[in-house]
């Protein structure tokens, strides 16, 4: 009896020695996903590695070209040891990076491997080999070619232009860039397969072309630039000085700050209100960025924008206000649209054909209508008093769309007018001019712009 309980004992013993020697964890899964289907200039690359049972150790990821190997990325991880049957140790290891010659000087055009080895948890005297997966990608340094064919581009500051331009079939993103702004290009109706054109502006606040550039880059990053402005106008923005008074600021805050619950009290009135010309303003361009995506990809017009008639212009475009309040200097902001008064409550008209994109209150314009007439270009209609249409809704030139008014940030009743291209606001007097519209935009886009012919 003694005998066969040593035995067993012994059978047990050897057993578990064996089980745990020999006891080896699963091949842990590895996926590797990089962000574009080839390497360039920079491109993000995510590895994971998971195994649940015994832990994700050790991970070792490599770029290999030829005999030139870089380490891209390592992570220790925690493998549970063969005897600790009770616990398991990481189970998931995430590693992102970039790859591309902007980090790896020595890179070459061809192809690359990106390699992982991922460690396998071991028994206690049987270890096994690493996890491999490995991923092949092209790898291009130069950018797609592209070439401008518009000329004659003569653009202000703050002003608004078309340029024309043909890319290579690898590019997958392009337009013009101006400072720290992009403008969209756009298939050229009626061109070629791989013409573009773009809409595009000067910042008001950017007085220098050479910050302007048509840019196209490939899905690797490879960027190709090309300058392209003839001839640059500067005009610096006005100077303005505003006089705060509580009766003004104590009607404007009221009404903005029940309209907009997000803002919070700060407990004295002059703190109100820069929370409205500050914040609220920042916020109110944000949403209107987001607006501007909305823009559909044609020219819904055909005719001069229409400013409203019968009025005086009471503020212009790209004036930089100064807020006095006591004679203390408090605040500056830019006022960035037409202001025009006629009579209360007049009828505003669409400044040209497009369609409803925003119709609503506004923060510092109040109740607002925006409409969309393609390819960027939106006006913005602030300080209403009515609303006579309703998003979705696709209004033609001149059609009465709303009263003028002093809701949101207004003293008096006016209405604050805008012409915006891409989420940026860029000079009105442009748009309501035929001859500009003709030398600008209609002779370099040709066929593609319907601009002067009659809707079918
Ligand atoms: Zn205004």
């Amino acid at each position: 009896m003694r005998k066969l309980i040593a035995l067993v004992l012994v059978v047990a013993v050897l057993g578990s020695v064996a089980f745990l020697g020999f006891r080896v964890g699963p091949p842990p899964e590895i996926s590797i996903a990089p962000a574009a289907e080839m390497i360039g200039r920079r491109t993000p690359v995510t590895v994971t590695v998971s195994e649940p049972e015994r832990g994700v150790g050790k991970v070792t990821v490599e770029l290999v070209q030829g005999d030139a190997v870089q380490t891209l990325a390592q992570a220790d991880g925690d493998q549970s040891p063969a005897w600790a049957i009770w616990r398991s140790g990481t189970p998931n290891s995430e590693l992102r990076f970039d790859v591309g010659k902007e980090t790896i000087k020595n890179l070459e055009p061809g192809t690359a491997t990106i390699r992982v080895s991922a460690d396998r948890a071991g028994g206690m005297f049987w270890s096994a080999a690493p996890e491999v997966k490995q991923v092949e990608l092209p790898v291009r340094l130069v950018p797609p070619t592209l070439q401008v064919m518009s000329t004659f581009t003569y653009v202000a500051q703050g002003g608004s232009e078309a340029v024309v331009y043909r890319v290579g079939e690898s590019a997958r993103r392009d337009g013009v860039r101006a400072g720290d702004r992009f403008f969209p290009g756009y298939p050229l109706p009626g061109g070629g397969p791989q013409d573009r054109f773009a809409l595009f502006a000067v910042p008001y606040d950017l007085n220098d072309a050479g910050a302007v550039m048509v840019v196209a880059s490939d899905a690797a990053g490879n960027e190709a630039q090309a300058r392209f402005i003839d001839k640059f106008f500067p005009r610096p923005l006005r100077t303005d000085t505003i006089r705060l008074d509580d009766g003004f600021m104590q009607k404007v805050t009221t009404e903005i700050m029940t309209q907009t619950p997000s803002l919070a009290d700060k407990g004295n009135l002059l703190d109100n209100y820069l929370q409205i010309n500050r914040d609220l303003r920042m916020q109110n361009m944000a949403f209107r960025q987001e607006i501007a995506a909305r823009t559909q990809p044609a020219f819904l017009w055909r005719e001069p924008f229409l400013a409203m008639v019968n009025t005086a212009i009471k503020a212009s475009f790209a004036d930089r206000r100064s807020y006095l309040y006591n004679e203390q200097a408090v605040d500056q902001q830019d006022h960035l649209g037409l202001d025009m008064a006629s009579t209360r409550a007049d009828k505003v008209p669409a400044a040209n054909d497009g369609v409803v994109v925003y119709a609503g209150y506004l923060g510092i314009y109040g109740n607002c209508v925006i409409l969309d007439h393609g390819y960027g270009v939106q006006t913005l209609y602030g300080h209403l008093s009515a609303i006579d249409v309703k998003e979705g809704d696709k209004v033609t030139r001149g059609q009465p769309i709303a009263r003028s008014g002093a809701s949101g940030l207004a003293g008096g009743d006016h209405l604050h007018f805008e012409v915006v291209l891409h989420g940026l606001p860029v000079t009105p007097i442009e748009w309501f001019d035929s001859k500009w519209i003709n030398d600008r935009l209609k002779l370099k886009l040709g066929g593609a712009l319907p601009f002067g012919e009659k809707a079918q």
